[in-house]
């Protein structure tokens, strides 16, 4: 595969264009058209002869909308399909305060959760950074072809795939979309959600990232948790638990812990009040998810009584918690159900 025009950082195209002996300043000029969702073809400013030297050296068909679905509650479910004719698929949610994208960051995921449409079929291959991240400018272009006022102004990573399975694209993607000559999307509005990777995760605050850490949690017993999620078996709860608390105090980010419901496996009164101990001295928020069922899966669709009965008790333990909004259960919202759909799994 030839590296895709959205991978490349602004240094990069200067590279580029002067080892091509082009002047430097065009760097701009395309690093600024395809951010702001232009194609090649689409940039005015830059000679035919440059774009089809662009053309022929990098993949300029990045990534293409295949059909999209809108849920009763206005959330709307994108398929979209890549130049090698993968298909991948994201979620569009609209709040007050913005627009949120879900956006996948491997095709397939090989974490192997239970409860998970995305890890059925193993992993097919990581996403690079400029496929990450043309998830974003492709919705931003349809947003603005629409006319309507905002483009996205949140990008949550907990689509498809483990972003820290992919560490460098996904670093790299980050560093794209928080750049100031492209969309400029600030950290604060980007959370990556994790099964729990504990040296990459320790590796992100290394490296100087301050995203909103999510870390899908589901149970505070190793034994338990590693019949759901088999990454247990590699890092356990309390390892993973150090690596949130050293990401807090390196950045200062509350740190956001996922916990969905499954009925009479974690949501007992004691597992509430050991998610309580497990979160002493950490800055951090549990967002209780309502699991969305899934075809090939044994458990049942959580209700929101049963989720909004964990909260309580969890309330009463003076913990941080809320249950998350469900939005497009009826189209397939959770994680990989859509694509999953689409290729005829079953
Ligand atoms: N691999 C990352 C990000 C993708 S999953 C992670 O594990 O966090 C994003 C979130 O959706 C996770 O919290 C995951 O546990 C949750 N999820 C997956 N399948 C789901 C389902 N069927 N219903 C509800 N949430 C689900």
């Amino acid at each position: 595969m030839k590296t895709d025009v959205l991978s490349i950082s602004l240094n990069k195209w200067q590279e580029y264009l002067l080892s091509i002996n082009e002047p430097k300043f065009r760097a701009k000029q395309i690093y600024g058209a395809l951010h702001s969702s232009k194609n090649i073809d689409e940039i005015t400013n830059i000679p035919n002869s440059l774009k089809n030297k662009i053309k022929e050296n990098f993949e300029t068909d990045v990534i293409k909308i295949e059909k999209e679905l809108i849920s009763k509650d206005g959330t709307r479910k994108f398929l979209y399909r890549l130049c090698d004719n993968n298909i991948i698929e994201g979620v569009l949610m609209k709040y007050e305060y913005g627009n949120t994208l879900c956006v996948s960051t491997q095709i397939g995921c090989r974490m192997g959760c239970e409860f998970c449409a995305s890890t059925k079929s193993g992993l097919v291959r990581n996403l690079t950074a400029g496929e990450i991240l043309g998830q974003v400018l492709i919705i931003n272009k349809l947003l603005n072809g629409n006319r309507e006022k905002r483009q996205i102004t949140n990008v949550v990573l907990m689509g498809s795939g483990e972003p820290l399975d992919n560490y460098d694209n996904v670093c790299l993607f980050l560093k794209l979309i928080n750049d100031e000559n492209g969309i400029n999307i600030s950290e604060r509005n980007i959370s990556l959600s994790t099964c729990g990777i504990v040296p990459n995760i320790i590796k992100l605050a290394d490296d100087g990232f301050t995203v909103t850490l999510t870390i899908s949690l589901h149970n505070t017993l190793d034994s338990e948790r590693e019949k759901f999620m088999p990454i247990t078996k590699k890092y356990k709860i309390d390892e993973i638990m150090k690596a949130a608390k050293y990401y807090f105090n390196k950045t200062g980010r509350r740190v956001i812990f996922e916990y969905s419901i499954i009925t009479g496996v974690n949501d007992k009164k004691e597992d509430a009040v050991r998610l309580k101990e497990l979160l002493k001295g950490l800055s951090s928020h549990v967002n209780i998810i309502v699991l969305n069922e899934i075809k090939e899966k044994k458990f049942n669709k959580t209700t929101k009584k049963e989720a909004y009965k964990f909260l309580g008790m969890l309330e009463e333990l003076n913990v941080s918690v809320s249950v998350r909004r469900q939005m497009g259960a009826d189209i397939n919202g959770a994680c990989g159900q859509l694509r999953r759909d689409y290729l005829g799994g079953n």
